[in-house]
Formats: structure tokens, sequence, C-alpha cells
């Protein structure tokens, strides 16, 4: 095994996973913060690909436009190439919006590390379209619109809850209930944070 794979084996992954606007990646940037995680949200390096203007970042906003989910090979490469050059600094990664569905995780887990912990935020469907909504007003992202939230919702429903229900048969969800706000999620998080050896 090279060093690198063997870095990676020893890396510890927290899976962040909840429906679009459950507040994944403003949890993240609190627990960063305080914990020094390095953060890696999938929409992000995918939104970077496209903005990077080559074919495939073509491809890949055509179907996130849709609000459908792009083949894992493009997520789990971007994902691995991004751990490997962040091993440097730090061995803890929280893994943002992935997985979207089982066999991403199933992939993730036999080609990069099991994860250790999977930490759910649970918000209602009604409190997530209004927190996009507001989002959608400055964030120019091509799926914060109502037509393509209720895709990305159903998207959620039917793909990423069966990832949820997965892991917590190997007792490794903490869920957050997210319907509160910011600084009350928070407490919860730090709370489950704190509790563990990192
Ligand atoms: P995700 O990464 O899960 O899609 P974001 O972290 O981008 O979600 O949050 C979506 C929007 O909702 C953002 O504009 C954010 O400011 C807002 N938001 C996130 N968490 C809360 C909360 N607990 N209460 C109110 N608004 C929130
Ligand atoms: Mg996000």
């Amino acid at each position: 095994m090279s060093a690198t794979e063997q870095d990676l084996k020893n890396s510890k992954v927290v899976f962040v996973i909840g429906g679009p606007g459950s507040g994944k990646g403003t949890q993240c940037a609190n627990i960063v913060r305080d914990f020094g995680f390095c953060h890696l949200s999938s929409g992000d390096l995918l939104r970077d690909e496209v903005k990077s203007g080559s074919e495939r970042g073509n491809r890949l906003n055509a179907i996130m436009e849709k609000g459908e989910l792009v083949p894992m090979e493009e997520v789990l490469g971007l994902l691995k190439d991004a751990i490997v050059s962040n091993l440097t600094k730090t061995k803890c990664f929280l893994i943002d919006g992935y997985p979207r569905e089982l066999e991403q995780g199933v992939r993730f887990e036999s080609e990069i590390v099991p994860c250790t912990n999977v930490l759910y935020f649970d918000v209602s469907d009604a409190t997530m379209t209004s927190r996009l909504l507001e989002r959608g007003k400055s964030s120019g992202r091509v799926d914060d619109n109502e037509a393509t939230i209720k895709k990305r919702l159903d998207t959620f429903h039917n793909q990423t809850k069966p990832v949820i229900s997965f892991y917590e048969r190997q007792g490794k969800v903490q869920k957050v209930s997210a319907e509160t706000g910011i600084d009350q999620v928070y407490t919860e998080v730090k709370k489950f944070m704190d509790s563990k050896q990192w």
C-alpha cells in the first residue's frame, strides 16, 4: 500500500447528510472553526468544475439544473482528489452532501475509508423550500428555484433517505433537528462533536 493509501485509511470521515437547504454548509463552517476539520462539499466541488467552463462542467451543470444526481464516478473522483490534497493538513474530513444514494456510500467506503459517523440534519420540506428560495435571491445557483427545489426534495426522499436508514442500522447516525435557528442547531452539533475522540 502506498503512503497516500495508508493515510487515506487512517483518515476520519463524517458524512454530513440532509435535504437541500437543511443547513449542511452553514453548520460545517461552524465545525471547521471549532474543530479544525477539512470541509468538502460535493456540490461546491461540482460547481467549481462548472465554473472552469470545461465540457465536463457543462454536462454536470445540465444535470444539476434538473435537480438530478450526477454520475457517481464524477463526484467520487473529485472528492478523492480533494481529500488526498488536504491530507498533509488534517486527517479529519466533513464530507457534505455525499453520499446521496446508497451506492455512493458503498463505493466511497471501499475505495477510501469507512465513515466514522453520519451527521443528519432533519428538516421539513416546507422549511427547506423557504430557506432555498431565500438563498436563491443571492446564490446565483441554477438549482435554487421553485421547480428545481421540488425535484431536489423528491431526489432526497427517494434516493438519499435509504442511505440514512443504511447507516442507522450500523448505529452511525447522529440525527439533529435543524428546524430551529442556526445557533440552536449548532449547540446540538457541538454536543455531538465534543463527545467524540477525533
Ligand atoms: P445546505 O448546504 O444543506 O443546502 P445551507 O447551509 O446552504 O444548506 O443553508 C441554506 C440556507 O438556509 C442558507 O441561506 C442559510 O443561511 C439558511 N440556514 C441554514 N441553517 C439555518 C437555520 N438553522 N435557520 C435558519 N436559516 C438557516
Ligand atoms: Mg450546501
